[in-house]
């Protein structure tokens, strides 16, 4: 990984929170634009929330970022804004669980704590032949109490939660591992009984949930349109978006002007359908069907949420799915 040789804790920590659900190859940049706009914890403790998400919009899970800006205001505030060198400390912090604060205290400061990524549950796992569903939280504390007792053996912590992870990246791979060439292999349980291809052992998947957020995109004559900022605890809290509807029903025009008026918005002239969009948006537990309704009117002439023009768009953070319906469809939409 590029970040490899940082012994920074506040790099480390931006880093690991960031690839905490990103692929290193879309993290990197924005490990770069991050740092770049926040080089330091007590900058990024003074930034606004909106400008956070900004560098942040596209990333997904954005609780994440929220996250980073809180732990850095409390680092500032109750540690006069030096990173805790304690485990306990940086476990406290919020978005910190357990791999984050182990990957610091062993990355930054050389303390004896195990991380337990995926590369690290599977190796141990498989070694010791530990054939119980890898994601319950049983197995992973069985995994983590023999990995503390291996720890009070190991000089430097660094290097040794460093090499399991890149073993299991490199040797011990998800599929086809390297058993024949495997230094391991004497004392592999799982290798040794026959097991290497059942282990890890995951239990079945439940169906994920699919959700049709209906977005109304309404735009005036005057370049007028409406966000508002999503305040409940839901998927993209704080970031912005058009008028919504959540609901599996076909969207016609009468459904947008229903929803138009419930939310208290006066409009003069016709409204026009202009265009439908649709973009889909995975997450872990759910499928987001984003169905993007651009709506034209003479005036947009009372308005609850936040009226604003077409041009200051690019000023605020949007979820992915719109991000990306505004450079399909404004040319002056500049990410
Ligand atoms: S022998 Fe195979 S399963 Fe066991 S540690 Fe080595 S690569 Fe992994």
């Amino acid at each position: 990984m590029p970040w490899l040789e940082i012994k920074d804790p506040y790099k480390i920590w931006i880093s690991e929170i960031i690839l905490q659900q990103t692929r290193v190859a879309q993290g990197w940049d924005y490990y770069l634009r991050f740092i770049e706009k926040f080089p330091s914890i007590d900058i990024l403790a003074f930034a606004k929330e909106d400008e956070v998400l900004k560098v942040w919009e596209g990333l997904g899970y954005y609780t994440r970022a929220r996250n980073l800006l809180k732990a850095a205001k409390i680092i500032f505030k109750d540690h006069n804004a030096i990173f805790p060198k304690d485990y306990e400390k940086i476990l406290a912090l919020p978005g910190i669980g357990p791999y984050t604060a182990a990957a610091i205290s062993s990355f930054a400061y050389g303390l004896p704590y195990p991380v337990l990524d995926g590369n690290v549950l599977r190796v141990i796992s498989r070694y010791t032949a530990n054939d119980q569903d890898i994601l319950s939280s049983k197995t992973k504390k069985i995994i983590e109490n023999y990995l503390n007792e291996l720890m009070q053996e190991v000089k430097d912590p660094a290097i040794f939660n460093q090499a399991i992870m890149n073993f299991g990246a490199m040797q011990c791979t998800p599929r086809n591992p390297g058993c024949e060439s495997c230094q391991m292999s004497k004392h592999c349980m799982a290798f040794k009984e026959g097991l290497v291809e059942q282990i890890p052992f995951k239990l079945k998947k439940v169906k994920k949930k699919v959700r049709t957020l209906n977005f109304i995109d309404l735009i005036d004559n005057r370049g007028n349109r409406l966000i508002n900022k999503r305040t409940e605890k839901d998927i993209w809290m704080g970031l912005y978006q058009f008028l919504l509807l959540e609901s599996n029903i076909k969207f016609s025009i009468l459904e947008i002007e229903e929803t138009i008026i419930s939310n208290e918005i006066k409009t003069k002239g016709k409204l026009t359908l202009v265009k439908q969009n649709e973009y889909r948006h995975e997450l872990t537990h759910q499928t987001i069907k984003g169905k993007i309704f651009t709506v034209r009117c003479k005036e947009i002439i009372n308005a609850g949420p936040k009226m604003i023009k077409t041009n200051s768009l690019s000023g605020y953070p949007f979820p992915k799915l719109l991000d990306l319906y505004l450079q399909d469809n404004h040319d002056n939409y500049d990410k």
